[in-house]
């Protein structure tokens, strides 16, 4: 049978650039189809309107979230969720491998243990953060969190002196803050007040993009299509080979693709959608979508802190991964965020005058505790009649229990720093998706997961998932770094076979 490529990717966020780029550095011939655009030359790199308002950069699909149409913040332009993201590439805890530990009859017995261990996946963080050149502090503790035995590969970027002082306040405490490991090199880093959720300026900011380039620099067999969407896989009347059918989204022209394997990685929305328009039965498919239950609090400071003007998402803490000794609950890592912008701070307080939203603009400081939200088989991706996608999500009571229990530790570290004041939201936001995953679940078994352990469909020995819907729990940390890891996993066993 005559193949156009080895190996076709779907998608190239986190997951699909990394497996694209190392497939092709092992000599692979591979084609990547992104349904969005490199990054828009004519788009300032900071302004928030075009960014952040009006989601350019973003998916520009409308998404039936509970009945209301939605843009959602998920990476729309070459590199995916990592052209966009806050770069924090932290280890899981190697426990977040055995979920049963935790939660017991909270989560179904099949799920309890990961098909993989940590040991498994470690050479390939270790290779993740070569790739991102991320940068952090070897002599920080982790603990629950693993950290790379080796040391970091990059240099973590000076402390703002608000962190410092954070930082010292807490760990007199007994607390274990941390410099958080960013895919972030300092040397080209301008420390802009707006990063995360922008696209970078100078490139310091890793992205799988820049994967990507340097592969097809170096003259690898990678070629690369934007604006392209795949719209459905099928079975080839007469030969049974998998075939890819592609629509440009410029010209409108359609095209068929065959290659020997195929990875999927158009996200834990995407991926799901692009099976069930291919007409794949597997009961699971869309099902237990996740993406984190953040909570946030933002102290307020008595003098101007400046942190709206620089980079300062730049510290974590441990100390809450499994609870506390009162509360011993799963619940996440905390980390610091960037202060958001004038028309951000609107959105989130439409009442406040803005004068006095600058005021506090200055003054403040926000923490994020991530709360893993519980896989539930309910809230799933499903196909509209229009083909378009539909989400249905709601929180578990205990997500929002355990968010309820964070948000005091939060506050804590914020006073010992000298806020005295503090907002917090009970609502959470349904656009912001950063973190989905979960919709195409790995496992041991086709009864109860989607992917072998290898990533490969149980029904389609062909077809593989290397974004981050095969997550079976979402972990207590961004998703970024365990995605790339797999990928690169994934990427050796279809090398090997090829
Ligand atoms: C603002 C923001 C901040 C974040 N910060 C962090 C952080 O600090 N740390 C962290 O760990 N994680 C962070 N994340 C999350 C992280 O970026 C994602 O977990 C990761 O990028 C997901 O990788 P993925 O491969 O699953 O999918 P994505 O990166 O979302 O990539 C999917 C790609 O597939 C494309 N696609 C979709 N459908 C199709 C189709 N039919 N045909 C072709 N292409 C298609 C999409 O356009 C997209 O480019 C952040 C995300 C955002 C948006
Ligand atoms: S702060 Fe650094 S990494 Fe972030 S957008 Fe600015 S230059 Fe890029």
């Amino acid at each position: 049978m005559e193949y156009d490529y080895d190996v076709i990717v779907v998608g190239s966020g986190a997951g699909g650039a990394t497996f694209a780029a190392s497939c092709a550095a092992a000599g692979k011939s591979v084609l990547l189809l992104e349904r969005g655009n490199p990054y828009p030359a004519d788009l300032a790199a900071h302004d928030e309107k075009a960014m952040l308002i009006d989601k350019r950069p973003y998916d520009d699909r409308e998404v039936d979230v509970n009945g209301h149409a939605r843009r959602l913040y998920m990476g729309g332009i070459l590199g995916g969720g990592t052209s966009l993201y806050g770069g924090a590439l932290l280890r899981p805890s190697e426990q977040d491998f055995q979920p049963g530990r935790y939660y017991g009859e909270r989560i179904p017995r099949s799920i309890w243990d990961w098909p993989i261990s940590y040991q498994e996946l470690e050479p390939y963080y270790t290779e993740a953060e070569r790739m991102f050149g991320v940068a952090g502090r070897s002599d920080d503790d982790f603990a629950p969190l693993a950290r790379p035995s080796g040391g970091f590969p990059g240099v973590p970027l000076p402390l703002h002196p608000l962190n410092e002082r954070l930082m010292a306040a807490n760990r007199s405490k007994g607390l274990r803050p941390f410099q958080l490991p960013l895919a972030i090199d300092s040397s080209r880093c301008l420390r802009c007040g707006a990063c995360a959720g922008y696209v970078c300026p100078t490139g310091a900011r890793q992205s799988s993009a820049q994967l990507v380039e340097s592969s097809i620099r170096r003259g690898q067999s990678l070629q690369v299509q934007t604006h392209v969407e795949v719209e459905r896989l099928f079975r080839e009347p007469g030969t049974g080979a998998t075939i890819i059918s592609v629509l440009n989204r410029t010209t409108g022209a359609r095209q068929q693709y065959r290659a020997r394997r195929y990875a999927i990685a158009a996200g834990a929305l995407g991926s799901s959608l692009l099976l069930l328009r291919s007409g794949f039965e597997h009961p699971l498919i869309g099902r237990n979508y996740m993406m984190h239950l953040g909570a946030i609090v933002v102290g307020i400071y008595p003098k101007a802190t400046r942190a709206e003007s620089t980079f300062v998402k730049q510290v974590g803490f441990p100390d809450f991964y499994f609870g506390t000794r009162r509360f011993p609950h799963k619940m996440g890592v905390v980390q610091s965020l960037g202060v958001p912008g004038p028309l951000m701070a609107a959105k989130f307080s439409p009442f406040v005058p803005p004068a006095v939203r600058q005021f506090l603009r200055e003054r403040v400081l926000p923490l994020l505790g991530l709360i893993e939200d519980l896989p539930n088989p309910a809230n799933r991706v499903t196909l509209g009649p229009d083909g378009q996608p539909r989400l249905h999500h709601r929180y578990s009571r205990y997500d929002l229990v355990r968010r309820k229990h964070m948000k005091p530790q939060l506050a804590r570290i914020l006073r010992r720093s000298g806020a005295m004041y503090f907002l917090s939201w009970r609502r959470h936001s349904h656009d912001h998706v950063a973190h989905q995953c979960g919709t195409l679940r790995f496992g041991r078994n086709p009864s109860h997961a989607v992917l072998d352990r290898d990533c490969r469909m149980f029904a389609n020995p062909d077809v593989f998932v290397v974004d981050g819907s095969f997550l079976p729990t979402s972990l207590g940390i961004g998703p970024g770094l365990t995605i790339i890891a797999n990928a690169l996993r994934v990427a050796n066993t279809v090398v090997g076979e090829l």
